[in-house]
């Protein structure tokens, strides 16, 4: 049997399942102490987050009153630490080719069915210019795990593809990546090619469930992939960005897990995640959710967002089209800091004119143009950004989060973000738009802090609007 351990680098010590077991009879056991949960709460509101002990004991409570103060500290947290900022990204399959056995995947090895395709590097490139003709500034690559088919050798190719493509105004300017777990040596090489945020979800923290949902593949084993964070992190990349797929477990035990994986990075390597994604499982060609009995309902997901943020205040929160407009306008306020847009999870998707099914990972809910997702935030009262300052000015891992301590956000992110905003309102932006988004940067200007930098932020938006482009603080 395995101890518990936040600081071990053996996957059943830090995410140990009986550690998870008993959390989860503590939380049953206080979720009605109401002393506790107050107890609990005011800790939360120091805003320095909570054990996944005590964020347990959140997510059991059903107290009306103490789950509305559960959304309205979130709230509070969202707004202090990320403003009304909302940083948009859009994800590039590069390859469906997979020798994985997940049985939630479309992509899994045995379906026949799924036309299997790998973009070429002139194929990256016309993807790449769809991407950037429509506003984007930050992707998010996605394949398959294929050794012989997308080795890495193939995504460092397609990272420096990517970066390299200047079409028009257009640029990318930061690429995280979601492709399998890998060894110490291939994170070093991703680090190198510039990358972002290293994305890896965890699917399931439940073992004996995640063996049986990988059954066969390299993914099968649970502790190589639950121990890649580590890697990574030896590797140089200390932007890691975690998540589970909820539906597939029970979400008390992928809550506990998923903060128990948080506490580890931070007890090891002084840096928790710099992202947590919130993906639920969806319908896809070969997939039927009702399949996985654990599905959790909208209620539940936006109890789990706000506890996130709670548990997490430094982590960014990402939600990505799985979701509908409806539960996006649900979540968001509850502490969601970035959201994907005009996605297409089909291999070669973007250049297409009409959005092509066949090579789709999943369903995509929200499905509107990204002039449409960004003037949506803007008239739900956000600021939708796509700034990528941080990454490219050094400022990741602990780094970005001593930003965020220090109270740094609005003198630094809030500018960037009204930079980045005013660079879509001029090269992609309809009309209606632009007169929308001229009006919040007009208005936003004046919640700059620091008088020298909203001066300067105003000469960059003048310059902007002559031509020149990317500026950043
Ligand atoms: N193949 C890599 C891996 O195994 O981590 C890359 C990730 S895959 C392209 C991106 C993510 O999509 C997976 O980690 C999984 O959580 C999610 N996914 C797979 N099937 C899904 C489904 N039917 N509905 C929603 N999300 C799904």
């Amino acid at each position: 049997m395995y101890r518990y351990d936040p600081k071990s680098l053996i996957a059943d010590e830090f995410i140990n399942h009986e550690e998870i077991v008993e959390t989860l009879a503590y939380a049953d056991a206080h979720k009605d102490d109401l002393k506790l949960v107050d107890e609990i709460l005011n800790k939360a509101e120091e805003r320095k987050g909570l054990s996944h002990r005590d964020a347990s004991v959140l997510l059991a409570c059903e107290d009306p009153e103490r789950v509305q103060r559960m959304y309205a500290l979130a709230k509070q947290i969202k707004k202090d630490f990320y403003g009304n900022r909302i940083v948009i990204f859009a994800p590039l399959y590069l390859s469906n080719y997979c020798v994985n056995g997940c049985v939630y995947c479309p992509y899994h090895m045995k379906n026949k069915h799924i036309p299997r395709k790998k973009l070429t590097q002139e194929e990256v490139e016309r993807e790449v210019i769809a991407l950037q003709d429509m506003g984007h500034k930050r992707l998010a690559i996605e394949a398959g795990e294929d050794p012989k088919m997308n080795p890495i050798e193939y995504i460092l190719e397609c990272i420096n593809t990517i970066y390299s493509i200047k079409h028009k105004n257009g640029a990318i300017r930061r690429v995280n990546v979601n492709i399998a777990a890998t060894t110490v040596e291939n994170y070093r090489k991703l680090k190198e090619a510039g990358i972002g945020t290293y994305i890896l979800f965890q699917e399931t923290y439940h073992k004996e469930s995640y063996l049986q949902l990988h059954p066969t593949g390299p993914k099968h084993d649970y502790n190589y992939h639950t121990e890649a964070m580590d890697r990574a992190m030896q590797g140089g990349i200390d932007d890691v960005g975690l998540g589970v797929l909820f539906g597939l477990e029970m979400y008390r035990y992928e809550f506990a897990g998923l903060l128990m994986h948080a506490e580890h990075l931070e007890a090891v390597h002084g840096v928790g995640p710099h992202t947590i994604s919130m993906p639920r499982i969806k319908h896809a060609d070969d997939i039927d959710p009702s399949a996985f009995d654990n599905s959790i309902s909208d209620e539940i997901f936006a109890k789990l967002c706000a506890l996130v943020r709670i548990a997490v205040p430094y982590t960014g929160m990402i939600i990505s089209t799985r979701e509908s407009q409806a539960v996006r306008e649900m979540v968001i306020p509850l502490g969601v800091s970035q959201i994907s847009g005009a996605s297409r999870t089909s291999v070669g998707g973007y250049a297409e004119d009409e959005r092509p099914h066949d090579t789709e990972q999943f369903d995509v809910s929200d499905q509107r143009s990204l002039d449409e997702v960004v003037r949506w935030l803007m008239e739900l009262g956000y600021i939708p950004s796509f700034c990528t300052a941080c990454y490219r000015e050094g400022r990741t891992g602990d780094r970005f989060m001593s930003l965020c301590k220090a109270g740094q956000i609005q003198n630094c992110c809030h500018p960037n973000a009204l930079l980045t905003l005013k660079e879509f309102l001029m090269d992609y932006a309809s009309e209606e738009t632009k007169a929308i988004g001229e009006k919040l940067i007009e208005a936003e200007l004046y919640n700059i802090p620091k008088d020298k930098v909203r001066e300067v932020c105003k000469d960059h938006l003048d310059k902007i609007a002559q031509g020149l482009r990317d500026f950043r603080f």
